[in-house]
C-alpha cells in the first residue's frame, strides 16, 4: 500500500540528488524536486483526509510544501540571474519547515499523550539558541573549521543543525512516549534524521555552498521519508494523567546549556564570544521562563489536588481529604502513635433543612465547619455527608479524645441563627481508638468502630459514645431481632419466627379478695431463645412500626378469652396494654371495634391501659380517641400513674374509670413516708373523681395490708400470682372459688 508513495519518494529524492551533482541543470531538477514534493505532499493530505486525528500529517503537509516553494523559489532566482544570494529561498523555506515540523511534533504529542504541552516551544526555542551559541564557541576553534564562512552564513548554518537535533531529539521523546517504539516507521525516521544530522555536521568543513546543497539534500530525504511514514494514521492514546516529567527534564537541559553557553563565552577568546554570549543569554531567559512556567503548572496542580480533597460546602476536607488524613494517621500508629476517630453527627439537622430550606442548611454547615475549625486543625477534620463529620486524631489528642469531644459538643450545640429563629442542634460523637501494638492497624475498620459507636451515641440521645464490642453485639443482635419481628408481625407472617403469646396477671378485689380482673402481657414464643418477656422486643416493635399487628394479636387473643371465661361463669374484666404509637395511627377505634366483633367479648369486659407518658405526649389526639373508645362501653385505664407528671384534675377530663399506681410507689410506700403520702393522697383524690385505684406490684402482705387501710380498690401482683397462662389462671380461679365459696 506503501509502495506509491515510497516510489515517489524515492523519485523525488533522486531528482534533488541529482541538482546537487549536476551544476547546470541544477534550476530545473530542483523545480522537478519542488513538483516532487508538492505530489507528495498532496498525495499524503488526500490519504489523511478521513482519519480522526490527523493534525501531525497536516503540519507535514504543509512543510513539504514550504520547502518546495524554497527550493523553486532559488530555481527561478538561478534561472531569472537576479541577484539574490544562491539558497536564500532553500534558506527561509527550511527554517520555516523546520518550525512547522516541530509544530507537527507537538500535535504528534497531544495525540499521543493527550496532554498540551505549550511550554514546549520555548524547551525548543532555548535548545536552539544553546545549540546555536555552542556551536558559535566551537566553529572557531579547530574541531569545526568554518574559516571563510561570513557571521550570517554561519549562523543560518548552526540554526539549521541545531534545528535538526532538537527535531530528532523530540521525535525520539514524543515517539517512545505514544508508545511507538516497536514501530519500523519510527525508527527509518530517527536512522535518516541522524544521517542528516551527521551529514550536515561534515559539511561544514567544506564551505557554506556546499553545507547548504548537502542540506538540501537531507531535508528533502528527511520530509519524504516522514511524509512516507505518515499515510499511516498514527497510534492515539487520549490518556489522562500526569505528564511525564518530559518536559521538566527538557527544561532543565535547557537551563544548563544555557549557563555552559554563557561561562564558555566568557572563558572563551573565540571571535564569536560576543554573539554567543548573546544566544547563550537568550537561551537562559527562555530556560528562566520555562522554568517559571513550569513551578506554575505544579502549583496548579497541587491547587487542583488540594480541590479534590476538599469539601467544597464547608471547605472541610471530604472523602479523599478523609482517605488521606486516615493514611498518614495509620503510619502514625504503625511507628507507635495511637490514633483516634471521632464520627459526629448533627441531630436535627434534617428539622432545619425541612423547616428552613436546603439554602439555609447550607448555611448551618458552614457555621459548623467553622466551628469545627475553630477547636482543631483543618486538615483533621472531614464532612463524609450531610450531617456527618468525622475527626482523625493524631498525638497528643489521640491520647485523651474526650477533651477533643467534649469541646466540640459544646460548639456544636452553641444556638445557630437561622434568619430570625434561632436553632440548637444536638451532637452525638462516637470514638474509635487504636493504639499501637492492639493489632487494628485498618484503617476502614476503625472507621466503622466510630460509625458504630456514633449510632448507640444517637440511640441514647448521648453527647458521646466509646466503641465498645459488647454494644456493637448486642446492636447486632438488635437489627436480627427486628428481623425476626417482622417475620413474626409483618403482613405474610413466617411461622418459623415462633408466635406471641398472651399471658395474664390476676387483679383482686381488696375488700372481698375476689379476681375481678386479669392484665394480660405479651410473651413472644421465641423458636430459639425460649419465651421473651416485653423488655426484650416491645422497643423494638414501637420503634420499628409494628405495634399494631402485635397490638391487634394481643387484643384478639385478650377478648377471645374475656369471652371463654364469662360462658365459663367467671367473667373477669381482661386490661390490655396500649402504646403510644397507636394513638397516631387513626385506626385505633376500629381495630377495637372489630376484635371485640370477631370475638364476640363484651366490651365492658374490656379495658385499656394507656401509661401516663401516652397522654402527655400526645395530649391533642389522646383525647379525642378516648372519648370514642368510652363510647364503645370498654374501660379505661391509666397505667403506672406517678411516672410522668400529670395531674389528677387533667385526668379527670378523660373518660377514665380506673388508676393504676406504679409499681415502683407501692413497694416503697413501707419505706418511705413521703411516698406512702402520695399513695395515701392519690387513693384518695381518685376516689373523689369516681375512679378506681389498683395497686401494681404488689408482693407482700404487709403492702397489701397498708393498702387496705387506705381503701384501695384492687391489687396486682406477685403476691397473688405472677403473670401465667389462660389456663393456669383458670385453674388458679376454679381453686380460689371453691375455697372462698
Ligand atoms: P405494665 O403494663 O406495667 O405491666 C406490669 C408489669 O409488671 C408486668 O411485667 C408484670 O409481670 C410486672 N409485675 C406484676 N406484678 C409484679 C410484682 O409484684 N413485682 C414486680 N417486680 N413486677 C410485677 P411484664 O409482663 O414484663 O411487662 C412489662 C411491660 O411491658 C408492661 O408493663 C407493659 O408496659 C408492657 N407490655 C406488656 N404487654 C404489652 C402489650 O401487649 N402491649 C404493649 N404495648 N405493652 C405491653
Ligand atoms: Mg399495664
Ligand atoms: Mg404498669
Amino acid at each position: 500500500m506503501l509502495a506509491g508513495p515510497a516510489a515517489l519518494a524515492l523519485l523525488t529524492i533522486a531528482a534533488q540528488a541529482s541538482a546537487v551533482a549536476f551544476h547546470p541543470e541544477r534550476a530545473w531538477l530542483e523545480l522537478a524536486t519542488a513538483l516532487l514534493l508538492v505530489l507528495q505532499a498532496r498525495w499524503l493530505a488526500r490519504r489523511v483526509a478521513t482519519y480522526r486525528d490527523r493534525g501531525p500529517q497536516r503540519a507535514i503537509v504543509m512543510t513539504g510544501q514550504l520547502l518546495a516553494l524554497g527550493l523553486a523559489a532559488d530555481a527561478v532566482v538561478h534561472l531569472a540571474s537576479w541577484d539574490v544570494p544562491h539558497s536564500a529561498g532553500f534558506v527561509t523555506g527550511s527554517i520555516l519547515a523546520s518550525v512547522l515540523a516541530f509544530h507537527a511534533v507537538l500535535q504528534w504529542d497531544q495525540l499521543g499523550s493527550g496532554v498540551p504541552d505549550v511550554g514546549d516551544w520555548t524547551n525548543a526555542l532555548g535548545m536552539v539558541a544553546v545549540l546555536v551559541g555552542a556551536g558559535l564557541l566551537l566553529t572557531d576553534g579547530a574541531l569545526l573549521p568554518t574559516a571563510g564562512w561570513s557571521e550570517a552564513q554561519e549562523i543560518v548554518q548552526l540554526v539549521q543543525v541545531a534545528n535538526g537535533l532538537v527535531l530528532l531529539a523530540a521525535c525520539l521523546s514524543v515517539g517512545l512516549l505514544a508508545g511507538m517504539g516497536r514501530q519500523s516507521r519510527l525508527w527509518a525516521v530517527l536512522a535518516t534524521s541522524v544521517g542528516f544530522v551527521v551529514a550536515q555536521g561534515l559539511a561544514l568543513s567544506q564551505g557554506f555552498h556546499v553545507s547548504q546543497l548537502v542540506s538540501s539534500l537531507g531535508q528533502v530525504i528527511v520530509v519524504s521519508v516522514v511524509m512516507v511514514a505518515l499515510h499511516h494514521p498514527l497510534p492515539s492514546r487520549r490518556v489522562e494523567g500526569e505528564r511525564p516529567p518530559l518536559t521538566t527534564s527538557w527544561s532543565l537541559a535547557l537551563t544548563a546549556g544555557a549557563c555552559l553557553v554563557l561561562v564558555a563565552s566568557a572563558v572563551s577568546d573565540a571571535d564569536d564570544r560576543a554573539l554567543a554570549g548573546i544566544v547563550g543569554g537568550l537561551a537562559a531567559l527562555l530556560g528562566v521562563a520555562r522554568t517559571a512556567g513550569i513551578v506554575r503548572e505544579i502549583e496548579g496542580a497541587n491547587q487542583s489536588r488540594r480541590e479534590a480533597r476538599t469539601d467544597e460546602l464547608t471547605g472541610l476536607g471530604n472523602r479523599r481529604g478523609l482517605a488521606r488524613a486516615l493514611g498518614e494517621a495509620m503510619t502514625n500508629l504503625a511507628a507507635g502513635e495511637p490514633v483516634a476517630l471521632l464520627a459526629v453527627d448533627l441531630r436535627g439537622f434534617r428539622d432545619v433543612n425541612d423547616r428552613f430550606g436546603p439554602a439555609a442548611g447550607d448555611d448551618v454547615l458552614r457555621v459548623m465547619a467553622g466551628r469545627m475549625r475553630e477547636q482543631l486543625s483543618e486538615r483533621m477534620v472531614s464532612r463524609i455527608s450531610g450531617d456527618q463529620f468525622i475527626v482523625v486524631l493524631v498525638e497528643p489528642d489521640a491520647s485523651d479524645p474526650a477533651t477533643t469531644a467534649d469541646g466540640l459538643v459544646l460548639a456544636l450545640e452553641r444556638p445557630v441563627q437561622v434568619g430570625a429563629t434561632t436553632v440548637r442542634l444536638r451532637a452525638s460523637i462516637g470514638v474509635a481508638q487504636a493504639a499501637p501494638g492492639s493489632g487494628l492497624g485498618d484503617a476502614d475498620e476503625l472507621l466503622r468502630r466510630a460509625h458504630v459507636a456514633m449510632h448507640v451515641a444517637k440511640r441514647a440521645e448521648k453527647h458521646v459514645a466509646y466503641y465498645d464490642p459488647n454494644e456493637e453485639a448486642a446492636a447486632h443482635a438488635a437489627r436480627e431481632r427486628v428481623e425476626e419481628l417482622a417475620a413474626l408481625l409483618g403482613p405474610a407472617p413466617d411461622p418459623a419466627a415462633g408466635h406471641l403469646v398472651v399471658h395474664y396477671q390476676p387483679q383482686l378485689d381488696l375488700r372481698t379478695g375476689r379476681v375481678v380482673g386479669a392484665e394480660a402481657l405479651v410473651r413472644w414464643a421465641h423458636p430459639t431463645h425460649g419465651l421473651l418477656y416485653p423488655d426484650a422486643f416491645v422497643d423494638l416493635v414501637e420503634r420499628h412500626g409494628l405495634m399494631r399487628p402485635l397490638t391487634d394479636t394481643v387484643l384478639r387473643l385478650a377478648a377471645t378469652q374475656a369471652a371463654a371465661w364469662e360462658r365459663a361463669g367467671t367473667p373477669l374484666r381482661v386490661s390490655v396494654n396500649l402504646s403510644s404509637s397507636l394513638f397516631l395511627d387513626g385506626r385505633l377505634e376500629r381495630m377495637v371495634q372489630d376484635a371485640l366483633l370477631a370475638t364476640g367479648a363484651s366490651a365492658h369486659l374490656i379495658a385499656l391501659e394507656i401509661t401516663e407518658s401516652v397522654l402527655m405526649e400526645n395530649a391533642e389526639a389522646v383525647p379525642r380517641v378516648l372519648d370514642a373508645l368510652a363510647d364503645r362501653a370498654v374501660s379505661l385505664s391509666i397505667d403506672d400513674f406517678g411516672t410522668g407528671y400529670s395531674s389528677l384534675a387533667y385526668l379527670s377530663d378523660l373518660p377514665v374509670d380506673e388508676l393504676k399506681i406504679d409499681r415502683s410507689f407501692v413497694q416503697r410506700m413501707l419505706q418511705d413516708v413521703r411516698t406512702h403520702a402520695v399513695v395515701a393522697g392519690t387513693i384518695d383524690l381518685a376516689h373523689r373523681l369516681g375512679l378506681r385505684v389498683v395497686a401494681e406490684g404488689v408482693e407482700d402482705e404487709d403492702t397489701l395490708e397498708a393498702l387496705r387501710a387506705l381503701d384501695c380498690d384492687v391489687t396486682q401482683g406477685y403476691l397473688h400470682s405472677r403473670p401465667v397462662e389462660a389456663s393456669a389462671l383458670t385453674g388458679w380461679l376454679d381453686a380460689r372459688t371453691s375455697v372462698l365459696g
